[in-house]
């Protein structure tokens, strides 16, 4: 009953249909020929107006821009010497796991490489290859990459050629080879030795890595370490080129492998493997 009442509105569209239907039909024949029209007045004097000081200038909207990110500083050359020149012994098989280019690294340029670094996923072995699939699909989505990963029953993944800079250390990686090992920085020296098979992957890449880039095996050491407000490093040298921890590299933000890592074990072996195919 209320609604019979109601006065209709034209909805906004009508008018606007009306309007324009108006202003079309005036393109053919003049909807006011023939009357007589109001004669033009003179416009009003203008008044003197109280002069006021302009306006200031309105401000331009500060529209936040993304600013494109400053790249991190890169380390150096190291200057220790290059050891000598030895056979390459064979690198582990490994599953084809290559990560896009786009996402997860970038060409090296010729940059030489200075260290091997290793790193703990902080993640459990899963049966044959699905630890290591889930963790490219993770480095996928998180934008980071390693070269190599492996896990506790030795299957290895090859994630990122040699001649491209991996995602696994910041200011390192134009320098570095990065070899993910699935396991936990907490792990100490009874649990890594309870992983004979990984630790002998381990110990095979780094004796191909090593003479394939004469990189050489023992532990590498760092100098000069500087930090940006986010703790990032943004300064050091190499100054012993060799094998490293990620914690080594990224002391205020990494610890892995762990100090539990049986580091003499895993490179006396390397040293054995380079020796056996010299
Ligand atoms: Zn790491």
């Amino acid at each position: 009953m209320h609604a019979a009442i109601r006065k209709w509105r034209a909805p906004a569209a009508v008018l606007a249909g009306l309007t324009l239907g108006i202003a079309a039909c005036g393109a053919d024949e003049d909807p006011f020929a023939g009357f007589q029209t109001t004669p033009v007045t003179a416009p009003p004097a203008p008044q003197s107006v109280p002069s006021v000081p302009a306006a200031p200038p309105e401000r331009p909207v500060n529209k936040r821009r993304p600013r494109p990110r400053k790249p991190l500083p890169r380390a150096g050359v190291s200057p220790d010497p290059l050891p000598a020149a030895t056979a390459v012994p064979p690198a582990p098989d490994a599953g084809d796991q290559r990560l896009p280019p786009d996402c997860c690294s970038e060409p090296r340029r010729g940059r030489r490489i200075d260290a091997i670094v290793l790193h703990t996923t902080e993640s459990a072995d899963a049966p044959g290859f699905g630890d290591l699939a889930r963790l490219a699909r993770y480095f996928v989505r998180v934008r980071k990459s390693s070269h190599v990963a492996n896990d506790g029953q030795g299957y290895s993944s090859r994630m990122v050629d040699d001649d491209r800079s991996a995602y696994h250390s910041s200011y390192w990686n134009i320098a570095t080879l990065g070899l993910e090992q699935v396991g936990y920085s907490a792990f100490g020296d009874e649990a890594w030795l309870a992983r004979p098979v990984q630790l002998e992957s381990t110990a095979r890449w780094i004796a191909h890595w090593a003479a394939r880039h004469r990189i050489p095996i023992r532990r590498c050491e760092v100098a000069g370490l500087r930090y940006n407000r986010n703790r990032r490093v943004v300064a050091g040298v190499l100054t012993r080129r060799g094998v490293c921890s990620h914690a080594q590299l990224d002391p205020r933000n990494r610890d892995d492998p762990g100090t539990g890592y049986p580091w003499e074990a895993v490179l006396r072996r390397a040293r054995t493997i380079v020796a056996d195919a010299s």
